[in-house]
């Protein structure tokens, strides 16, 4: 990716005002799963910690808790809900701490229970740790800690860091050199807050990954994953960077790296209101979440992908290894957004693992009697896990005795706990009603389902490598994509009044064409259709017109040529082509009014780049035809009836 213009449009280029976010610093860098407060002060902390809880519900949470250092030690309350169940089971008038952690929980590794709700404790009991973010190797790290004797309650990767500070507190006797020793040994992503009834005058706060603010009051601190929990107490700031912590006492707040060099935490005013801060800087959750996808997407391969190997690692199949190994035949079901990504995922899986796949509208498969045996694997998309037509179909299919699997992105989810092993997508919560980070996490998820299952069947070493070092690097396009955002901005902004869209593209880029006129269905309200680009000529051409804008992904794949057959053939008919290309592509230019350059990458992974921007393309038009783009008409994000 070189070329300064590597991403521009052919013809007129809008005088857009500036697309780039309000800089905030560190809030568009690293992505909380979900929420952290910490308090230290004069200050009774419980209550101030279960409202600071309370600002950061937007975000989506799945269970609540608190810890409090009293005299008398840690007092400790969790359960799986709503804040407000939190706030109904506390016990405040028993409680005078000035110390003390608090945390909303996005599960990724445990179901959302009382149990797996944060804060988790170490052995003594002594310590309590808030975490967001996942430990990659907590499973290597829990069964060393099994074997010393050390016991674990909950089946989360958090409580395994919070039992590793404890061991090494047992060692060290000092908590910030114990949670120093235990952040180097593991791997993954984390915001953490840690207090302690060994010393009432510490709270500790480190990140890699997921952020952490630090607000400076008078005598007081209040931490945070973002800044919607300390707005209302201070406009003082402090972003720890990452692979940093801070050691905050009463009397001051020391930042240093974890490998304890001192660092210089600069104060920041906060001069944004709390609306903008919930949404990172970006005019709606949509945008933010559209952003997010280099992280969310690396985050659905973290600690799966083993490039070197040319495989993929996916504990959450071990069980069911066997059954997927012999399978004849995968069916994959989903609704909406989930069924083009099966589409999708159908190219990787045939490409690589060479077995059929039959791709199934959830809703219409139940109804089919469909024809299923043991040898069949049914992989069921969805995001929240929850959606009702996807849950009757797999229950469909179990009773017809096939081996039912999940890609889902909420943990302990109705779907998650109805099948028989799965692979979520841990893309975080996700706000916007049209899917966008999701989408891609679950091309994610289903690229290493087709390496791993390739490589399972005919797939070399070598060839495994290949892709999986392709997908390795698919985060960074994803931002070099978003990096030139505008010009996707001032074709919207050219694109905005058409009544009609046809979005066109063949092979693996059909599904992607589907997803972009969904997109812009879903919150644009404009009629979009998307088709393989060759079927145009079999009735859809028709509806070509001088004012019907046809947007065609046109990488330079082995349809390359084909594709460009299928866009003279609607130029000839007046209609106004957009192109989706690959770097480096000029001829292109002669052809497409506006040509979108994305960075090329093996043909079954462009899907995934062509998405990005599609899903701006739909934002911006949303945009300027003011509609609520969060929330669209008539759409619920998780449709829980059939
Ligand atoms: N991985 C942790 C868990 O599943 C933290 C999740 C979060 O960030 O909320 O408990």
């Amino acid at each position: 990716m070189r070329s300064k213009d590597f991403f521009q449009i052919i013809k007129k280029i809008g005088n857009s005002t500036s697309l780039r976010p309000i800089k905030f610093k560190n809030i568009l860098i690293g992505r909380a799963m979900c929420g952290i407060v910490g308090y230290i002060g004069a200050k009774s902390a419980a209550g101030l910690i279960v409202n600071g809880l309370k600002r950061l519900e937007y975000r989506g949470y799945d269970s609540a808790g608190v810890v409090t250092v009293e005299d008398d030690g840690l007092y400790v309350e969790k359960c799986e809900g709503k804040v407000a169940e939190l706030d109904r089971r506390v016990k405040y008038g028993e409680l005078r701490a000035t110390l003390g952690v608090g945390h909303t929980r996005w599960a990724t590794h445990g179901a959302p229970t009382d149990a797996n709700a944060h804060p988790h404790t170490d052995n003594s009991g002594a310590i309590a740790i808030v975490h967001n973010g996942i430990i990659e190797n907590h499973a290597a790290i829990k069964s060393k800690l099994s074997e010393k004797g050390y016991i674990f309650r909950s089946e989360t990767d958090s409580e395994v860091l919070a039992v590793l500070i404890g061991c090494h507190y047992e060692r060290l006797r000092n908590l910030e050199e114990a949670a120093r020793a235990a952040l180097s040994e593991i791997e993954g992503t984390f915001g953490l807050a840690m207090v302690s009834s060994h010393d009432r005058d510490i709270l500790i706060v480190a990140r890699r990954g997921s952020p952490i603010v630090i607000g400076m009051g008078e005598g007081e601190y209040i931490a945070a994953s973002d800044a919607s929990a300390i707005i209302q107490h201070t406009r003082q700031v402090i972003y720890l960077e990452d692979n940093e912590m801070a050691v905050i006492r009463r009397g001051g707040c020391l930042t240093k790296t974890i490998q304890n060099v001192a660092t210089k935490g600069k104060i920041h005013e906060l001069d944004y209101d709390v609306e903008s801060i919930e949404k990172g800087g970006f005019a709606h959750f949509m945008l933010k979440e559209i952003y997010e996808q280099p992280t969310s997407f690396r985050d659905a391969m973290r600690g799966r992908l083993m490039v070197e190997d040319g495989n993929v690692k996916l504990g959450g199949l071990r069980l069911v290894e066997d059954k997927i190994r012999n399978a004849k035949r995968l069916i994959l079901l989903g609704c909406g957004t989930a069924w083009h990504a099966g589409l999708a995922g159908e190219y990787m899986l045939e490409r690589l693992a060479k077995i059929p796949v039959e791709v199934e509208y959830a809703s219409e498969f139940r109804y089919r009697n469909p024809i299923i045996s043991a040898d069949d694997v049914v992989i069921a998309i969805s995001q929240s896990g929850e959606t009702a037509d996807t849950l009757a179909a797999l229950r469909e299919a179990k009773l017809k005795g096939a081996t039912i699997l999940g890609v889902v992105n909420v943990v302990g989810s109705t779907i998650a706990r109805s099948t028989d092993a799965g692979v979520y997508i841990h893309a975080g919560p996700e706000i916007g009603v049209a899917s966008t980070k999701a989408f891609t996490s679950q091309l994610a998820a289903l690229a290493l389902l087709a390496l791993y299952l390739g490589r399972m069947h005919s797939l070399s070493q070598l060839e495994g490598s290949m892709i999986a070092e392709a997908l390795r690097t698919i985060p960074e396009k994803i931002q070099f994509i978003l990096d030139h955002a505008e010009s996707v901005r001032s074709i919207a902004q050219e694109y905005a009044k058409a009544d009609n869209f046809f979005f066109l593209g063949r092979g693996a880029n059909f599904p992607v064409a589907l997803e972009g006129a969904l997109k812009l269905k879903e919150i644009s309200y404009i009629n979009a259709q998307g088709y393989p680009a060759a079927e145009m000529k079999h009735g859809p051409i028709a509806l070509i017109d001088d004012k019907t804008p046809a947007l065609f992904i046109v990488p330079k794949d082995e349809l390359y040529e084909k594709t460009l057959s299928n866009i003279e053939e609607v130029r000839a008919r007046g209609g106004r082509i957009i192109a989706i290309a690959g770097e480096g592509d000029t001829h292109i230019q002669k052809l497409a009014e506006s040509v979108i350059y994305i960075p090329n990458t093996l043909p079954i992974l462009q899907p995934i780049l062509a998405t990005i921007p599609l899903q701006l393309l739909a934002y911006y038009i949303a945009v300027e035809r003011g509609t609520n783009v969060d929330m669209p008409r008539n759409l619920a994000k998780s449709v829980t009836v059939e």
